[in-house]
This record gives structure tokens, sequence and C-alpha cells, in this order.
């Protein structure tokens, strides 16, 4: 089977991680919020990225999808207003519609929806956006927290692609614009594409309102995030090294990228448009016909090939030309080009 389908890292750009000062400290219960090296190391990091933060803003959380737990379960309620991107990361909307979410669309273009529904939350992943892989450019990142002040919508930024640069690209957080606003915001990060998603570690900084009942809730979830994960984390980003790894990085899946672009023009040119993302790990495919991708994936897997159909991105109805979500930073050369192949037939015969 290829499958082009989750998002996953490969295997060959995780780092070796070691404890060289392995002590029994970090085998023993941990305070809630994470260990304090851990923290301010964040909270230095998302300064260097122009969020003004203490490091008591930080909260250490067991994967970034937790902060999309703990967020939904503080702010949703039955009928709470929720401003997605159309279409939006699928286990966020999952989470959000679990805890009762009334959804709202909004665009790049044309966030407008936010103001005139006064959604109460705002979910945006303006840089590299899963599924699209769309970075917003500066103009759009004013125009979403311009629309989310107007609101009075708490801005939650999930932010776990950055690092995955391929092409200089806008980046800087759209919460750095909310502090001191009034306006209430989360900004959230991963160690997953940086590192190594087994770690099983992310981290968020937030408004200090609504700190301590985020805390409460990651510890009524798992105490705390895994001590033994924090301090490989820390170690990492001490690691003199790791501005040099994380370069190799990019430049590895930036060559990946480019022969998946190559290759998806040798076998989609007739069948689909697309863009090539400037960051992030994602194709997103628009079909030139009409067809509903989930009908394919049975058939696409009946050929040992696994993408994942673009209709569950979407709140509310989907684009009636089908779109295809594609991974392109785990496959080898030869199984991308065999996945793609197999890929293009099905859509081809599809009617
Ligand atoms: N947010 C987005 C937009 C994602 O694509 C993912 C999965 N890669 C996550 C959050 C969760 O990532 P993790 O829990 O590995 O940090």
């Amino acid at each position: 089977m290829v499958s082009f389908a989750g998002g996953l890292p490969a295997a060959e750009t995780f780092p070796n991680l070691c404890l060289d000062s392995a002590t029994k400290d970090w085998m023993q219960y941990g305070a809630s919020e994470g260990d304090q090296p851990l923290r301010e190391a964040v909270a230095d990091e998302l300064r260097a990225r122009g969020l003004s933060v203490h490091p008591w803003q930080v909260l250490i959380l067991s994967g970034s999808q937790q902060g999309v737990d703990l967020v939904a379960k503080l702010c949703i309620d039955r009928g709470t207003t929720v401003a997605v991107e159309a279409p939006t990361y699928l286990a966020a909307l999952q989470v959000f519609r679990f805890f009762g979410a009334r959804f709202v669309s909004y665009s790049a273009e044309d966030p407008a929806p936010i103001v005139a529904a006064a959604a109460e939350m705002t979910y945006a992943n303006p840089t590299f956006q899963n599924p699209t892989g769309h970075c917003y450019d500066t103009a759009q990142r004013f125009a979403l927290v311009d629309a989310c002040i107007r609101a009075g919508s708490l801005l939650f930024e999930d932010d776990p692609y950055r690092e995955l640069a391929y092409e200089p690209s806008a980046r800087t957080p759209l919460c750095a614009a909310l502090v001191d606003t009034g306006t209430p915001w989360v900004y959230q990060g991963s160690f997953s594409k940086s590192l190594a998603p087994g770690l099983r570690l992310g981290f968020l900084a937030c408004t200090p309102a609504l700190l301590p009942a985020l805390t409460r809730l990651k510890q009524a979830a798992d105490l705390h995030s895994s001590r033994l994960g924090q301090a490989l984390a820390l170690a990492a980003l001490r690691d003199p090294m790791q501005p040099a790894r994380l370069e190799r990085l990019v430049d590895f899946y930036r060559q990946r990228r480019d022969r998946f672009d190559a290759l998806l023009k040798v076998h989609f040119h007739d069948l689909a448009r697309w863009s090539r993302p400037a960051g992030g790990l994602f194709f997103w495919l628009a079909l030139d016909r009409l067809v509903d991708t989930r009908k394919l994936l049975p058939i696409a897997l009946d050929r040992q090939v696994a993408f994942m159909p673009g209709e569950p991105f979407y709140a509310d109805s989907a684009p009636a030309r089908g779109r295809l979500r594609l991974n392109f930073s785990h496959a080898s050369t030869e199984d991308a080009a065999r996945g793609l192949a197999a890929l293009a037939e099905v859509v081809r015969t599809a009617n």
C-alpha cells in the first residue's frame, strides 16, 4: 500500500534523541503546566516568532491535538458559533462538532462571515494550512485579526507546520497582533514536525485570563505531559546543531515536494489543478470533474493507494468538483510514482 493519506513525517528526518543527563528527577510526577525550563525555552522561541509571552503563559501539551481538545472543552458549548476556514483541519472540526459547535465558514480572501455571525471563537491555521497548504500573506493576516477584533471573537491559532517553510513566507503569528488588544487568543505549536510525532508533545500560550481554566482541564486530562518526552525535547532545543538539523529537514522536504509536483504534472495534468505549497506536508488537488471523492477511496484502496477525500474537511457543503489531500513527505520516490499513477487511473475512470 502506498499511503498519501496521513500527515506522516519521513522517518529519515527523525533526530537521534538522547538524554545525556538522565536523572531520576525526570521520572517523578511534575507540574501540569509543564517543566519550567521547557516553558522558558518555548517562550523564548515564541518571542523570536514575534509573539510576546512570559514563560508562565505557556502550557506544555501532550501533542497540539490536546490543545484542540482543551480549548474546545473550555470554549465550546452546544450552539457556540465557531468560525472555521473552508476547508479546515478535519480533526479540529470533529472535536468542535462533538462539543456542539455551530459552524460558520470563512476564507483567507473573505473573513467577513466571522463578523457577520459574531463568531464566539475563530479557529485558524494560517501558516501552511492543513489541508490546502495555503500560507496567509500579510494583508490576509491583518484582515483575519481585524475580523476577530470586530467580532470580539477568541482567536485560536494552530501553527504546527511553520518550521516546514520551503519558500520565504509571512509567518508572524496572528496572535502577535492581539496581545494587549483585549481580544482573547490562544496560540499553539507542536514538536511533531520539527522533532518527532511519537514524542506527543506540543505547547500553547494564551491570554492570561484563559490560563487557569486550561491548566485545570489539562490536569484533569493527564496530570501533565510525559516528563521524559519534555526532557528529550528540551535537550533537542538546546542542541547547538538543532538549527542546522532543521535546515537539512526543510531541504529534504523541499526536494520531496518538488519531486511530487513533477510527478503530479505527469499523471494529473489533465485531471486536476493545484498550487505547489510553500510549506507544510500536503498538496491539495481540485479535480476537474464532478465527483464525491469519498466514493473513490475504496477503489483506490483496492489499487493499493490511499489518499484523504476532500469532503470531510468542510464544515458545510463541499465543492461539487472533488478535492484530494495528498501527503508528499512520507512516500519514497518509487512509491510516490507508483501510487500517483494508480490514483490518476482511479480518478480518470471515475463516473
Ligand atoms: N493541528 C493541525 C492543523 C494538524 O495538522 C495536526 C496534525 N498534524 C495537529 C494539530 C496535531 O498535531 P500533534 O498533536 O502531533 O502536535
